[in-house]
């Protein structure tokens, strides 16, 4: 993952015509630099070690400007809350695998799945804009621990 300076993140978000505000780079520093798929309340608590001042309705109302920017996604892996990850145009399309126990994300990408999809799509005429795939299973920590 690309580490992305201050400037570029203030100009991200002029270019989407918000105001570059502390929290907001704040957050999306945050996504840009985790591999983790961190709900609101993890962001809230994230960016509280940086920043004393920061409310929790603040963060939650950035996080939905960012996404309505298409600057963040939302992910819902069915699991009652929605999960927040970075997007942004340089970013490569990546898939999920969702650990039902522990809640573990894993990110994948494989070219002939992606061809596969396109492939189907172009079978029933269809134009596609945007997928997500999500595969639910346990992962091997998981199953170390507990077999069953
Ligand atoms: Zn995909
Ligand atoms: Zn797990
Ligand atoms: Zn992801």
């Amino acid at each position: 993952m690309a580490t992305v300076s201050n400037q570029e993140l203030k100009q991200v978000l002029r270019e989407h015509e918000m105001k570059a505000t502390s929290q907001r780079i704040a957050l999306l520093k945050l996504l840009n630099n985790t591999s983790e798929h961190y709900d609101a309340e993890e962001i809230y608590i994230e960016l509280r070690k940086l920043q004393k001042t920061v409310s929790r309705a603040t963060v939650y109302r950035s996080l939905e400007t960012l996404v309505e920017q298409q600057l963040v996604s939302k992910l819902d892996f069915g699991e009652g809350r929605m999960r927040y990850e970075n997007r942004q145009e340089r970013d490569e399309h990546h898939d999920h695998l969702i650990c039902e126990r522990c809640g573990k994300v894993i990110e994948f990408f494989n070219l002939e799945m992606e061809a596969q999809q396109l492939a189907v799509c172009e079978k029933h005429d269809f134009l596609p804009s945007t997928h997500t795939m999500h595969i639910f299973g346990t992962c091997i920590e998981c199953r170390a621990t507990n077999p069953n």
